[in-house]
């Protein structure tokens, strides 16, 4: 009977509501429907955004981002997805693909003698609780002959709130393989300032939401320097992750933070046009 009310000439609000959970419901359904042959399809695809050091304004690494690009051109962001993946298991398949992709993109340029650089990527919480992925991740590291140390697993803080204890434990036998751990979106959700003081961790990636004011306050700067000395003293690095003014990089500076990655300086990018940017020799 609701339904027939509202099929009047205005719509209700509830009419609305309906209609966007059922766009909704058939958006994801499609992206389950389609995961399985997009991956066959080389649909996914690594895109890379350069992490610039503050100070010299060098490209100092890159964080490699998954996009889906469907046979129609159309271009889906992660957000999209990742999320649906993580829920439905697929998030396993799609990273190995992933990590795949970029280490052998990294392969190809070490063996034409490019110099070396640092390549971040995301690690879904889902895979810290699987038993063999560390096994399996290193098995890809042994496949494509890349060092370790040229590896930053990007981990993200909002899985760290329980059970503290085994994620040191976690994260201790990645760092004891070299790897470089950061703990992402630090600030974003479940926070803690204990996790700063107890995971084992190098660098910690401060969440772009601190800088999605065009003109921060006061209490923004005091906050974001207070989190970015705490983190300093604490012995590790510091990126700020979507910087778009360079008021924000003269105040970042002034904070001491090392690293930052935003519009301002570049967006994802392709990988050929990475390479073009840093006038890397591939293959
Ligand atoms: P993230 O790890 O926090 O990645 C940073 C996001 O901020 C990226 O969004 C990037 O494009 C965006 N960004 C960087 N600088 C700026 C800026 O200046 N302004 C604005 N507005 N945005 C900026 P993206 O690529 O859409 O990725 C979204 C999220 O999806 C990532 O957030 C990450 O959590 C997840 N993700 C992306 N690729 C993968 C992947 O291969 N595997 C997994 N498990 N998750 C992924
Ligand atoms: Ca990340
Ligand atoms: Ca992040
Ligand atoms: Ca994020």
């Amino acid at each position: 009977l609701a339904r027939k009310t509202v099929k009047g000439t205005h719509k209700s609000d509830f009419a609305i509501y309906d209609n966007f959970l059922h766009t909704q419901v058939s958006k994801e359904k499609m992206i389950e429907n389609r995961m399985n042959e997009a991956l066959k399809n080389n649909e996914f695809i690594v895109y890379l955004q350069p992490k610039i050091d503050l100070s010299s304004r060098k490209i100092v690494g890159a964080e490699a981002l998954v996009r889906w690009r469907f046979p129609s051109g159309q271009i889906l962001s992660p957000n999209d997805f990742i999320p649906i993946f993580e829920k439905n298991g697929f998030v396993t398949d799609l990273d190995f693909y992933v990590y795949e992709k970029t280490l052998s993109t990294l392969q190809k340029w070490l063996l034409q003698g490019n110099p070396e650089i640092i390549i971040s990527i995301n690690v879904s919480g889902i895979h810290l609780n699987e038993a063999n992925f560390l096994d399996r991740f290193l098995g890809l590291l042994e496949k494509y002959n890349i060092p370790p140390r040229l590896i930053e697993l990007e981990i993200t803080e909002s899985i760290f709130f329980k059970e503290l204890d085994r994620l040191v434990l976690i994260i201790n036998s990645f760092r004891q393989k070299g790897f470089l751990i950061s703990i992402d979106d630090f600030g974003s959700g479940y926070s803690s300032l204990n996790m700063l003081k107890t995971l084992p961790i190098d660098i910690l990636k401060l969440d772009r939401e601190f800088f999605m004011w065009n003109e921060m306050g006061v209490q923004d700067k005091i906050v974001i320097s207070g989190i970015i000395s705490l983190a300093k003293g604490l012995g590790l690095k510091v990126v700020s992750e979507g910087v778009e003014t360079e008021e924000q990089v003269e105040f970042l500076l002034e904070s001491s933070c090392d690293m930052a990655q935003g519009y301002l300086f570049y967006k994802p990018m392709p990988v050929e046009e990475f390479e073009k940017l840093l006038d890397i020799k591939s293959i």
